[in-house]
């Protein structure tokens, strides 16, 4: 952390994803302080790694790079990125009664005994939250970055590129992506062979390959947690080749390649670079299927893989596209159109559970399945598979935050009907796909009802400081 930055805030936003960011935003434009912790090196989630969004089929990245800046240049709001959080507890601010006071901090719960610069607006007894968190290490100066990439363009070193889903190469050290933020470049020290190029080059003396990590304190009145969700690991699901099959790659890897900047910059086979003739959908991979530790219904998997199925007949308009399902659910307002419009489209929607994927000839992979029109065992050969794979919390607060979560691992809501964004934990709340599997509506509609929330209880909370005080001085 740079020593001029506060370390007090109003609202502590853990998850620099397109939910924290909308929380983030909400709060600051209502004048609260706000602290957004991002364990990536740029805010912007699995969102800004989208090609196109269903259902209106906007460009991801052009609706989400203007909330990324916004967030970036709000007067209100501070971004921690490449920030891991140790602990997240609740904590009692004794004696503190105005704002930008410093009080005194005991931690409520946790194992950290801690003092820290409090928020200090609630009054006696008030309660807020308090954070640790590790700045790891960039290997760059953030102060002295000016993002010129000079260090990029020199580093003889390649490597696997993660933000293209590993199908192309990017440097050991790199600007994450074309529109990350901040722009600052990040030197991946297991790659690196200090070869001293990019510090030679950088203009502005940026290259520190002796940066530590740096653990610091945050503390606030509220928070909100807002951490996500990964992809469902294959390495379970021998059925489904353990992801070692050529050719059978995962949805997220596909909106790479269907992006405007993917790796390609257009849609080939990953494993020879060829153009596939023949794409096939494997839905609920990962979802519903208790052999992988998921039962629940991910909910967005039939829609983005409506979605891919239609962005790839623009893109290969003689390729024959089939989605294998149990049920198709489009759950939301245009969304049962949006499918058939798919089928309009020629789509092929086959019902049946796929039993498992095999690697045939020339890079094709063999789907089994039982068809449930016709009740027949059947196989069929494509050339590329894409697995709809399931949605599992992104987070795991066991041993950082006292927050409960429920049998599906995702954060509990108290009241999930009439308040879903309350958490066991007071002053914390939760939104997005941290509470469960979402797509990008429901996520913006519940990050503004966290925001509110989060409003609404400092609010509450400063009244009762003031009653507290005015009772005392009577
Ligand atoms: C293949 C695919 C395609 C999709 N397509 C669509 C679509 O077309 N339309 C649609 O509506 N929805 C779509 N979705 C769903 C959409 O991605 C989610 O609704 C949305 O990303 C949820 O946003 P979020 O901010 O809650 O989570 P995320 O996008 O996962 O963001 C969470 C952020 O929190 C950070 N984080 C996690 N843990 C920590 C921690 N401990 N400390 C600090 N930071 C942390 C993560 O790094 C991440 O930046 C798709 C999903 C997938 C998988
Ligand atoms: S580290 Fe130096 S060379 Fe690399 S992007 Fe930053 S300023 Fe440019
Ligand atoms: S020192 Fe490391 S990061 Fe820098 S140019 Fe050499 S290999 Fe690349």
């Amino acid at each position: 952390m740079n020593s001029t930055q506060q370390n007090s805030f109003d609202t502590l936003v853990v998850g620099g994803g397109i939910a924290g960011l909308q929380s983030a935003l909400d709060l600051a434009d209502q004048g609260y302080k706000v602290a957004v912790i991002e364990k990536d090196a740029s805010i912007g989630g699995k969102m800004i790694r989208l090609s196109k969004v269903f259902p209106t089929l906007d460009c991801a990245s052009c609706i989400t790079t203007p909330k990324m800046a916004s967030a970036a240049h709000h007067d209100n709001i501070t971004l921690f990125t490449r920030c891991n959080l140790n602990s997240l507890n609740s904590i009692e601010i004794k004696g503190s009664s105005s704002n930008n006071s410093q009080g005194k901090i005991s931690t409520s719960s946790g194992s950290q005994d801690k003092t820290a610069p409090s928020s200090g607006c609630h009054g006696k007894g008030s309660s807020g939250v308090t954070a640790s968190i590790t700045q790891m290490p960039r290997y760059v100066d953030a102060d002295k970055c000016i993002g010129c990439r000079k260090c990029e363009y020199v580093c003889p070193v390649y490597r696997p590129d993660p933000e293209q889903g590993g199908f192309s190469a990017t440097k050991a050290i790199s600007i994450p992506f074309s529109n990350a933020i901040p722009q600052l470049a990040v030197l991946e020290p297991e790659y690196c062979m200090l070869c001293g190029q990019c510090e030679k080059v950088c203009p502005t003396q940026a290259i520190d390959y002796f940066q530590k990590p740096e653990t610091f304190t945050l503390s606030a009145k509220t928070a909100i947690i807002a951490t996500g969700f990964e992809m469902t690991p294959l390495k379970n699901k021998v059925q489904y080749g353990c992801g070692e099959i050529p050719n059978v790659i995962d949805a997220l890897q596909m909106e790479r390649l269907l992006a405007p900047h993917g790796p390609f910059n257009r849609v080939l086979r990953p494993w020879d670079g060829m153009e596939p003739d023949s794409i096939a959908y494997i839905q609920c991979a990962g979802s519903r299927d208790k052999s992988m530790g998921v039962s629940y219904c991910s909910r967005v998997c039939c829609m983005y893989a409506i979605k891919q199925a239609m962005l790839l007949a623009g893109a290969l308009p003689l390729a024959d596209v089939t989605i294998y399902y149990m049920d198709i659910r489009a759950f939301g307002k245009g969304y049962e159109q949006f499918y058939q419009n798919a089928k309009a489209m020629g789509i092929e929607f086959i019902k049946g559970k796929v039993a498992r994927i095999d690697g045939g000839d020339n890079g094709s992979a063999i789907v089994r399945f039982e068809n449930q029109q016709d009740g027949t065992i059947t196989e069929n050969t494509h050339d590329l598979v894409v697995l709809s794979l399931g949605m599992t919390p992104g987070w795991n607060p066991n041993g950082i935050c006292p927050v409960s979560t429920a049998e599906d691992r995702f954060i509990t809501s108290i009241q999930p009907k009439m308040s879903p964004v309350l958490t066991t934990m007071e002053g914390v709340f939760v939104t997005g796909a941290a509470a469960g599997p979402k797509d990008i509506v429901d996520t913006i509609t519940e990050s503004g009802s966290a925001a509110m929330e989060a409003a609404r209880y400092m609010t509450a909370k400063g009244q009762m400081a003031n009653a507290t005080s005015n009772g005392a001085a009577a």
